[in-house]
């Protein structure tokens, strides 16, 4: 191990109380317990982002009083993180009710939005129904932002509306898209984020499914993948921001065969699609992931929690019933792989991840 590393070694040691604390490293891809619940409420967005996830041929919404069925069905798994996205969740005009029917059971509330449409009005409103935390979404500073989010002035709004979160007391942190178009952005938005002190980035690699499918190529190859673990570690010495890959379970395993972090902690279960994390689309079809749009059933057919205990490629997902290299890797129980990105890449969701470059036959290259 290099000097560096062996700083970075020090310094994980010296934070590692914060990084294992179950709302730090569980959380996104990363294990939540007892479960993280995402629902797309709406597929409708003011924006037009080139990377994403949701189809916009998505049949008619779940109405206001299927959401409440839903919220109390998944209230019954505990204290889970029951999120809102979209789409842009702010253009549902029962937001505000759906929050505070989901605030009034014993979960944690959040919500993920572009954050062009929250003014200071709005901020309060989502605090007085009962919201704990915004995830704005941030892929550049200025106009390589409003770029990527396809409308002009978008950064602009969505610093407007950040501002306003901060102000009206609700904790936000950032989610960033990770890809060969903006990675030139990345230090600059952790700097950001860190100056104005933001607890969290959540870094996230591109899934080729939605929209994003027709920009694949700004996928980062698998040594880029490697490169970025490498750029986040050297980054997370010097800032107080977490910054936390996503769709990237890999990291973990990463920095486990650096000897940086224990791999035997408990927190650390790789991808949790169809495990802890749940979600809904707008049409009521359950899924694994956001990015693993493989259909296990309808909330309007069936029961939430049936579906999640009873259908195949949730229990396939649970017994972790991978191929390919994931299957006998080392790393199958800290990692797994992205089932997203197996499944965008090859269609089968149980298969290898293809951007991965920790699996036992190429490991020692690496080292
Ligand atoms: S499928 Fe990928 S994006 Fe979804 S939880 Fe697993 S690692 Fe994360
Ligand atoms: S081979 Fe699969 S389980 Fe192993 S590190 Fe790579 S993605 Fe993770």
């Amino acid at each position: 191990m290099n000097a560096k590393e062996l700083e970075l070694r020090s310094w994980i040691r010296a934070h590692k109380d914060e990084i294992f604390a179950n709302d730090a490293v569980g959380t996104g891809c990363f294990s939540y317990s007892p479960g993280e619940v995402v629902w797309a409420v709406t597929k409708q967005c003011n924006l037009r982002c080139k990377h994403c996830s949701i189809s916009e041929e998505a049949p008619g919404e779940l109405s206001t009083e299927e959401g409440f069925e839903l919220i109390e069905e998944a209230a019954k798994l505990g204290h889970v993180k029951f999120a809102f996205t979209g789409g842009e969740p702010l253009l549902r005009p029962d937001i505000y009710e759906l929050i505070e029917y989901a605030a009034s059971f014993d979960m944690q509330v959040v919500m993920a939005t572009n954050g062009t449409l929250i003014t200071d009005e709005v901020a309060k409103k989502l605090v007085r129904a009962g919201l704990e935390r915004a995830a704005i979404s941030i892929d550049g500073l200025g106009h390589a932002h409003d770029l990527f989010r396809g409308v002009d002035g978008a950064f602009k709004a969505t610093i407007r509306g950040l501002k306003a979160c901060t102000n009206a007391g609700l904790a936000v942190q950032l989610f960033s898209m990770v890809t060969r178009y903006n990675y030139e952005e990345l230090p600059g938005i952790i700097k950001f984020a860190d100056s104005i002190g933001l607890w969290r980035i959540y870094l996230i690699y591109l899934i080729a499914v939605g929209r994003g499918k027709e920009i694949s190529h700004a996928c980062l190859s698998p040594a880029e993948n490697m490169k970025f673990f490498k750029f986040v570690l050297e980054q997370q010495k010097d800032v107080r921001v977490w910054l936390k890959p996503i769709c990237n379970p890999q990291y973990w395993a990463y920095l486990q065969s650096m000897g940086l972090v224990d791999g035997n902690k408990p927190q650390f279960t790789g991808c949790t699609a169809g495990i802890t994390r749940f979600h809904i689309f707008p049409d009521g079809d359950v899924a694994p992931c956001a990015y693993l749009p493989v259909t296990a059933g309808n909330i309007r057919d069936a029961k939430f929690l049936d579906i999640i205990r009873n259908a195949d490629v949730f229990n396939a997902l649970r017994e972790r019933r991978l191929k390919g290299r994931c299957a006998t890797c080392r790393y199958r129980e800290t990692c797994g792989g992205c089932r997203s990105r197996a499944y965008a890449v090859s269609g089968d969701y149980l298969a290898e991840d293809p951007v991965c470059m920790l699996h036992d036959e190429s490991k020692d290259e690496n080292e």
